[in-house]
């Protein structure tokens, strides 16, 4: 098997699996019973606190468990909703985000300006800014192109026009694999999934700045146990996630896979003709690589690939293929938009499987070619 869909989701690290079997089996106690069993429970939490809190440059007691990254993307958003609130985002978010503000109320809710690689038009930003503007949320790297925001100077610009904005980013598919330091960064939320670095699914985070915590509020009420979503903790996945995490971390495969993309590009550009990349050639997420060929459908390739064992994604899982909004407004040309298809990579991937990925994949797209 060929494994390029990274970016859906990774295969679970063994270690990840031992942390999260050895807490079921050995302190399944609730993190909440107040015994010393159930402390062994919330010594793992503690723990896992202190790894995450450790990579992104917080204190432990600002990282909120949650579900995953649409639980705490759900949380920012209906927490800073109201009518007499606006709210800055942009058209390429994640439909956790997209779809949230859709939901909620706002007074008015922006969409930046992008070009063809997703990147924020900054000019944009600067004239969109005014009162009444209580939260600017923005992909940090994009979930379809792997392009990568500039957040430092988006939050200068923020922060210096109101210090009080809130600046959100979802960096699902950043934390792990790019510097996520929310200092450096200057954000003030910030979601996260575990099952993007090889943690378990359904199990995820939001950092929040202890300053502004009473801004946030639960989308879940009952237990006691977080002040950002409620419900029993679930410690052997969040143990699990942070022991991931710490794998990723310590694997240090950022220029590695970014050989493996740049690899794929020049196989790509060899052996395949019309093809556009919607991944930008500089400040991209190595771990992903958009192509749009032309005249495919994406579907129909996918499936070719697929019958050898090679598995890739038509946009992202989360849209079912229905990923019309993004490419539209990365305005893809008509003639590559049906065939855009998403290679996502792990540390795992070699250039040996790009090889045999790109030989069929030249096959595929001369027979779909000569057929249509
Ligand atoms: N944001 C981004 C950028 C994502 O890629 C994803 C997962 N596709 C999510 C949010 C949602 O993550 P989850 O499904 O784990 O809640």
């Amino acid at each position: 098997m060929i494994y390029l869909d990274n970016a859906a989701t990774t295969k679970i690290y063994k270690n990840a699996q031992q942390a999260r079997a050895f807490a079921e089996d050995k302190a399944f106690a609730n993190s909440s019973s107040i015994h010393s069993f159930g402390l062994k429970s919330s010594n793992l939490l503690r723990e896992s606190r202190e790894i995450i809190s450790s990579v992104i440059g917080s204190n432990p007691d600002e990282i909120y468990f949650t579900k995953g990254a649409t639980e705490a993307n759900n949380i920012v958003i209906s927490s800073l909703s109201g009518e007499n609130n606006i709210a800055i985002t942009s058209s390429i978010e994640h439909s956790s985000v997209y779809d949230s503000f859709k939901n909620n109320i706002f007074k008015e809710v922006i969409y930046l300006k992008n070009d063809n690689y997703g990147f924020i038009d900054i000019e944009d930003l600067k004239d969109k800014l005014q009162n009444d503007v209580k939260l600017v949320s923005i992909i940090y790297a994009n979930n379809e192109t792997g392009t990568i925001q500039d957040i430092r100077k988006i939050s200068d610009i923020v922060k210096s026009f109101d210090k009080n904005i809130l600046i959100h980013i979802d960096a699902t598919q950043a934390l792990g694999k790019i510097s996520c330091d929310v200092n450096e960064l200057k954000v003030d939320l910030m979601s996260f999934s575990a099952h993007k670095f090889h943690g378990p699914k359904g199990v995820g985070g939001l950092y929040v700045r202890k300053e502004i915590l009473q801004k946030i509020k639960p989308v879940l009420h009952g237990g006691h146990q977080q002040v950002v979503s409620s419900g029993t903790d679930n410690h052997p996945a969040i143990s699990a996630m942070a022991t991931a995490l710490k794998e990723q971390i310590d694997a240090d495969e950022f220029n590695y896979v970014d050989d493996l993309n740049k690899y794929i590009r020049k196989l790509i550009d060899k052996n395949i003709s019309d093809y556009i990349f919607n991944t930008p050639d500089e400040n991209y997420s190595p771990y992903i690589l958009s192509v749009g060929f032309a005249n495919i459908k994406s579907e129909v390739l996918l499936h070719m690939l697929e019958d050898n064992d090679i598995y890739v994604s038509s946009g992202s899982a989360c849209s079912k293929g229905n990923n019309n909004r993004i490419l539209e407004a990365l305005d893809v040309d008509d003639k590559y938009s049906d065939g855009v298809i998403r290679f996502s990579f792990a540390g795992e991937n070699t250039k040996d499987e790009l090889e045999k990925t790109v030989n069929v994949l030249k096959e595929s797209i001369d027979e779909i070619r000569r057929v249509m």
